[in-house]
């Protein structure tokens, strides 16, 4: 739908977070100071969310489906997803990889990898620390049709994120505050502190990545209407039980593995205010399209109103 004479089209701003866990942010209680930067910013961090898989690739087909995690499961025939949907309805839909693709979803829209844009320093060994993701942000939005941003934007930010086992390698040499850090792939032969240590550096990262992400938006304010959601994909076990990493199945999976974080950022202190008396109730991934597409505007038979975390908080 075009918006109204007079007001700014959305920028939605989707961070497709990697290997997060719930519980080690410290905006969601985690004892370690995680979260720096964000804790300095209005952001809502909803504390109980749960994941659609315990994968990459279980997870993100789910997330951005409109069936939800069970309907997902019990699907007999494919569909739109949030990206295809968004681009018919009108916006521009741009994804931006920082890590091995998309699953599949962004076939069908452009998309482009942050390794392009990065500078030198932040990539080694074929692979690129998360702020790639930032850079030459301006360009590509002023690269996309005129007449869709118009209408409005969707950016998805695909993060490496603590992606595992490397984790010691998610983080730069200036932002690791918690040694020391296991630097091996093997994580059962690294004592579980320094485990947790490499992994919680991870997460301080993500925290200045996504404060950098919400700087930018700030910017766009004369243009848009900007909004950042970030959410990861699936949790980690990082030695709970003698359990590693993730992709346990669904059922048998610790919570560990399926508590994932979501932060919300908004310009608007009232919207900000409203979120955040919402931020204690569970939430799961089947939120995520309807979410999203609410926000955007875009009208669809498939838009349920209960599953959007926006909807209590939309100016009438
Ligand atoms: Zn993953």
């Amino acid at each position: 739908m075009p918006p109204a004479a007079g007001s700014r089209p959305p920028l939605f701003m989707l961070v497709v977070g990697e290997t997060a866990r719930g519980d080690r942010f410290s905006l969601n209680g985690y004892a370690r100071p995680t979260n720096p930067r964000l804790a300095a910013l209005d952001v809502v961090s909803f504390r109980d969310v749960t994941a659609c898989g315990t994968s990459t690739a279980a997870s993100l087909p789910c997330m951005f489906s409109h069936l939800g995690r069970e309907g997902f499961a019990a699907r007999t025939q494919d569909h739109e997803n949030l990206l295809d949907l968004a681009q018919r309805a009108g916006p521009a839909v741009l994804w931006i990889d920082n890590q091995s693709g998309c699953k599949g979803l962004c076939e069908r829209v452009p998309k482009v990898h942050a390794a392009e844009r990065a500078p030198a320093a932040l990539c080694s060994d074929g692979e690129c620390l998360d702020e790639a993701l930032l850079h030459g942000l301006d360009a590509r939005l002023a690269a996309l049709p005129a007449d869709r941003r118009a209408r409005g934007v969707l950016l998805v930010l695909h993060q490496m994120g603590s992606h595992g086992p490397a984790y010691w390698r998610r983080s730069p040499p200036d932002g690791k505050p918690f040694q020391p850090e296991c630097e091996s792939n093997a994580l059962q032969q690294c004592d579980v502190q320094a485990v947790g240590n490499a992994y919680d550096n991870s997460i301080v990262y993500t925290d200045r990545v996504l404060a950098g992400a919400i700087d930018w938006l700030r910017r766009q304010r004369t243009a848009f209407e900007p909004t950042m959601l970030y959410v990861s994909d699936h949790g980690e076990s990082l030695g709970e039980k003698g359990l590693y990493l993730h992709g346990l199945p669904y059922g048998v999976a610790p919570r560990e593995q399926k508590h994932v974080p979501l932060v919300v950022w908004t310009p608007s202190a009232q919207r900000t205010q409203c979120l955040a008396a919402q931020r204690d109730q569970p939430l799961s991934h089947d939120h995520l399209f309807h979410s999203v597409a609410g926000d955007l505007g875009i009208r669809t038979s498939e838009y349920r109103a209960e599953l959007d975390l926006f909807a209590p908080c939309r100016a009438p």
